[in-house]
């Protein structure tokens, strides 16, 4: 049987794919261990990436620019599935980072059943983020995997992550 640490891993597998200079992030959706649809943070398809426009390094200004241009993993996964006509209600989403307000109620919305994040996001509004959570039926869990990432030398990877 699949795990909740077995979608964070493939989540953290991947994350390198995102184009954003600043988090990188991917987001899983999950139903009955059957894996429905994913998204990592970028620029709509077609417009130009974060990693082109900051010529791939981090600046002061990308808040402001990715608040405007980039859509958030979660939001992308969700999206996906609704192109493909692929029913999300009930599903468990995997991120790695711990969603922001906006993606929080907008993933309430989509009808998200779980909540698994890996790690922390402390520029977050947590109290609004945790009354929207405490109002709706989603269950949430947060599993700190980055000891086990460390553990396996991948800690150039999590520095990269989060501190780029
Ligand atoms: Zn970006
Ligand atoms: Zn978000």
């Amino acid at each position: 049987m699949l795990t909740d640490e077995n979608f964070l891993k493939i989540a953290h597998e991947v994350w390198k794919w995102s184009n954003c200079v600043s988090k990188k992030v991917w987001a899983i959706i999950v139903k009955n261990t059957r894996i429905l649809s994913t998204g990592y943070n970028g620029t709509p398809s077609g417009y130009i990436n974060c990693s082109e426009h900051f010529s791939g390094k981090y600046s002061e200004d990308h808040y402001k620019w990715s608040d405007i241009y980039e859509i958030h993993a979660e939001m992308n996964a969700i999206f996906w599935a609704a192109r493909k006509w692929v029913c999300i209600e009930w599903a468990t989403m995997y991120v790695m980072l711990e969603p922001c307000l906006q993606c929080t109620k907008n993933l309430i919305a989509a009808g998200i059943k779980r909540l698994v994040y890996a790690n922390k996001y402390s520029y977050i509004d947590t109290e609004t983020i945790a009354e929207f959570y405490k109002r709706s039926w989603v269950e949430i869990l947060y599993i700190d995997m980055w000891e086990e990432y460390s553990q396996k030398s991948k800690r150039k990877n999590k520095l990269q992550l989060w501190n780029s």
